[in-house]
């Protein structure tokens, strides 16, 4: 049976991708060798490298502007640490919209002074605040793109002068921006990119060298940059797949083209939870939902077993909401076909009928 696969992460990936991959673990490039079997210091393996780089820095239009990509384990959790420890002197702006900005937060309080800026805890952070004042005196500001779990996605950054951080592993890659407004971007990689494993981190490289502590080999981006990105064994299937990931998306007509799909989607799903009277979307202003993360809820708690077996007889996966906030969470990243955003609504309206 068909799967709708609407999982909040790791998630779809292209089915293109997944057959090349596979391929790829037994037999890479007809070496007659795995790729998970091959030096990474391997004339083949380092072409994966970078040509991962460049296209990372392709899809952002960043190249040739004082950028650089980086593909670093430990997660997007580990870049909560490394942003501060490479660029907190004395103290940074935080937007406060959810539980991944709070753990930002925490490790850059371990490393100076944390301003947070505004923040949506109180609502349950079913809103972006925004109007907030940035300190100029601040060493950057750090905001989260998109909010996974709640739904929200920011739409506008606000123009400040110090260097604009921003975590995008939920949203990165399925919306045109003007990514040289940033100064560093980060996002780990099983969202729209490939399996969990690998982040992708591209830096403007001007913003690093201004904080004097001594930072460990393995949290200092200079030392991952001046390696380019092979300081140590990097994690070289998710790097492999991640590269196969954004040449399907060069191959697809890049951002540009699939923001269409992806907003063609998000308006599918979302006139659905407004029209259909069972349903309730989650996020309190509606310039404010994400289009990578629909959050809705049954009005009726008495529907979720009848709605909840619909959905397994549709073969509609992953859709149950964070255990955080409950309900429900329907994931659109880039490999997700609008067929499947059909089906769901087809669902919704399913069990409308028979309520
Ligand atoms: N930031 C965001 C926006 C996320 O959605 C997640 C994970 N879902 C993380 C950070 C943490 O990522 P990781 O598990 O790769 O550390």
């Amino acid at each position: 049976m068909k799967k709708h696969n609407f999982s909040a992460g790791p998630c779809i990936l292209p089915q293109s991708v997944l057959q090349k991959s596979a391929e790829a673990v037994l037999n890479f490039n007809n070496l007659n060798l795995s790729l998970i079997e091959i030096s990474h210091r391997s004339k083949d393996f380092v072409e994966v490298m970078e040509t991962a780089q460049s296209l990372a820095l392709v899809h952002l239009q960043l190249q040739n502007k004082g950028y650089k990509a980086l593909f670093l384990q430990g997660g997007a959790s580990m870049q909560f640490l490394m942003t501060a420890y490479n660029l907190l002197e004395k103290k940074a702006a935080y937007l406060n919209t959810g539980t991944w900005s709070e753990k930002a937060i925490k490790e850059a309080k371990m490393l100076g002074e944390v301003i947070e800026v505004a923040s949506s805890k109180s609502e349950n952070f079913n809103f972006i605040p925004k109007n907030y004042n940035i300190p100029k005196d601040a060493d950057y500001f750090h905001c989260t793109s998109n909010n996974t779990i709640y739904g929200t996605q920011m739409q506008d950054f606000p123009k400040t002068e110090i260097p604009l951080v921003c975590d995008m592993s939920s949203d990165i890659f399925s919306r045109q921006l003007d990514f040289s407004k940033f100064g560093l971007i980060y996002a780990g990689a099983q969202k729209n990119m490939g399996p969990a494993g690998t982040t992708l981190v591209v830096i403007k490289e001007e913003i690093l060298g201004k904080v004097s502590r001594a930072i460990p080999s393995m949290l200092n981006y200079k030392v991952h940059l001046d390696k380019d990105s092979m300081f140590n064994t990097p994690p070289v299937f998710s790097v492999y797949v991640s590269m196969l990931t954004m040449q399907w998306l060069k191959d697809s007509g890049g951002i540009s083209a699939i923001e269409k799909v992806n907003n063609e989607k998000a308006a599918l799903l979302y006139s659905e939870i407004d029209r259909n009277a069972l349903f309730e979307g989650f996020v309190s202003k509606k310039e404010d939902r994400s289009k990578m993360n629909a959050t809705f809820n049954l009005k009726n708690d008495g529907l979720k077993a009848t709605f909840d077996d619909h959905l397994k007889q549709a073969g509609i996966n992953g859709i149950n909401g964070h255990r955080s906030i409950g309900g429900y969470r329907a994931s659109m990243y880039n490999a997700l076909p609008l067929e499947s955003v059909q089906v769901l609504v087809d669902v919704m309206q399913t069990v409308e009928k028979g309520a």
